[in-house]
């Protein structure tokens, strides 16, 4: 660590200080010298597994199962639904040799796996009894992104989840939709402390070769928008095009509906990061803090023995109750090493009193001190761990409510647009023929129709007008600036 401090004001400039902090809290490296590709290095790559981990426990739970399907995609698969490959083509990765030979058909590495998957759901699915079919896989996907890279936001590899489901009905593949949002919800915002809004995107922002996309989108500490799950309902598109078909207890052969899910576990934790951090660095929900305690000694020079004697008994009453501690025996004075501790987001720190038998608690979130007694060391912590989630939580919901604005004109939008956040506008049509009013925002202001929310949709009074175009008002839209 070069500085003692890390001390950067979030508020003021919040670019800066992502990209110190995953530096300086060692996250990542982006030194790696392949553009839009970089290394996880330990302390970010902690955080991932425990993300995936409680990601695909709740997944499991609702009856996915875990497979791995090829990076390559040959390209014929690709080509099969034709408005996906249109969505994707400028985005994909090609492998054109093996060795020194030209290969006969380009593989493409997968920008997103429908095409791996469906044609082997092809051979998979015979009779209604293969049905629901719904498996998932964590992996990375690759994409040629053209506009600027920056780690854990926007990569030309990145870390996420894909669940592909398939059904009998239009009504289970709908279900499936709001189950993917129940996931979300339990997830990111209930475990990780994320607050996010469910919308369903325009018809010109969805995913391609999906007939409806619902997206989650989470507000940074700049007020810009990012997304961190999407989930898709693709009706009979894929199956159509891959012709997966079920044979119906009515003795017909019909063509399955499908769904696919994908939890953006790299941005989720740069959310995690991002909007739980403060001025002197990481703020960790307790779950996936990769060191949940630290123990810190202060000794003097007559106490050195009895006060690291008595840490390692801390650390063992913490380590048997199955919490990750380290302690911190190093030579720094007792100031360098909170300030270390701190900037990596270490929730508490340390014991002092050997001779009450009680511990010193430094919480990393409030950054206030309490006092506990030895033998309840185990429960006092647990206990502060599940305070943490939940002051954080709380935190970050009032900042997301405190960021929601209403306006009923161009101006309006106009003056608020510079503030960040969502701003709720009377809009003409997320269907297609509201694509040009759509197109005019983000020209003219930089705003993205967002969609419409998915809890507490208010259709719009007879009279209220699209802001855009004038013409008669068919939803209130949230608009944002988006990463
Ligand atoms: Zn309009």
């Amino acid at each position: 660590m070069s500085k003692e401090t890390f001390n950067v004001d979030k508020e003021k400039n919040f670019s800066e200080w992502f990209n110190r902090i995953i530096r300086e809290a060692q996250l990542i490296d982006d030194r790696y010298n392949v553009k839009g590709f970089i290394v996880h290095r330990p302390w970010s790559m902690t955080m991932l597994k425990q993300i995936y981990r409680i990601y695909e426990d709740a997944l499991e739970r609702r009856g996915h199962k875990p497979v791995l399907f090829p990076t390559v995609i040959p390209e014929d698969n690709l080509y099969k639904e034709e408005e996906h490959v249109e969505g994707f083509r400028a985005e994909v990765f090609w492998i054109t040799h093996g060795g020194d030979d030209r290969l006969d058909k380009r593989l493409a590495l997968r920008p997103t796996s429908e095409t791996a998957f469906y044609p082997m759901y092809a051979l998979w699915i015979r009779s209604i009894s293969d049905l629901p079919l719904k498996l998932y896989q964590s992996c990375s996907v690759f994409r040629y992104e053209t506009k600027a890279t920056k780690p854990l936001i926007r990569g030309r590899e990145f870390l996420w989840i894909e669940a592909h489901d398939v059904f009998a009905t239009e009504e289970d593949a709908y279900r499936q939709v709001e189950e993917d949002m129940e996931v979300a919800e339990e997830v990111i915002h209930k475990r990780l402390g994320v607050p996010f809004i469910f919308f369903e995107r325009p018809q010109w922002d969805k995913f391609k070769g999906a007939v409806k996309t619902f997206a989650a989108d989470c507000l940074m500490p700049d007020g810009r928008v990012l997304q961190i799950a999407s989930t898709h309902y693709l009706g009979q598109n894929f199956s159509k095009a891959f012709e997966i078909m079920y044979l119906d207890s009515d003795g017909k052969r019909k063509h399955v509906y499908q769904t696919c899910y994908g939890p953006g576990i790299w941005r989720i934790l740069a959310a995690v990061i991002s909007i739980h951090g403060d001025n002197n660095g990481l703020v960790l929900p307790f779950e996936i803090a990769p060191v949940q305690v630290v123990v810190v000694p202060i000794p003097t020079k007559e106490t050195k023995d009895v006060v690291e004697e008595y840490s390692r008994t801390v650390v063992d009453m913490l380590r048997s109750a199955g919490l990750r501690v380290e302690a911190d025996f190093s030579d720094k004075t007792p100031g360098a090493k909170y300030y270390y501790w701190e900037m990596m987001g270490v929730p508490e720190v340390g014991p002092r009193e050997v001779e009450g038998k009680y511990v010193t608690l430094f919480r990393r979130d409030t950054r206030k001190r309490v006092k506990a007694p030895l033998e309840k060391i185990v429960e006092t912590v647990k206990k502060l761990g599940d305070e943490i989630l939940e002051n954080l939580r709380r935190r970050a919901e009032k900042f997301m409510n405190s960021m929601v604005f209403r306006a009923e004109s161009m101006e309006e939008v106009r003056r608020l647009s510079e503030k960040g956040g969502f701003i709720i506008v009377p809009f003409c049509s997320i269907g297609y023929d509201g694509e040009e009013c759509g197109l005019r925002l983000k020209r003219e202001l930089g705003l993205e129709v967002r969609g419409v929310p998915l809890k507490n949709r208010v259709k719009p009074p007879e009279d209220a007008r699209c802001i855009v175009c004038g013409r008669k008002a068919g939803e209130y839209v949230y608009l944002g600036k988006a990463y």
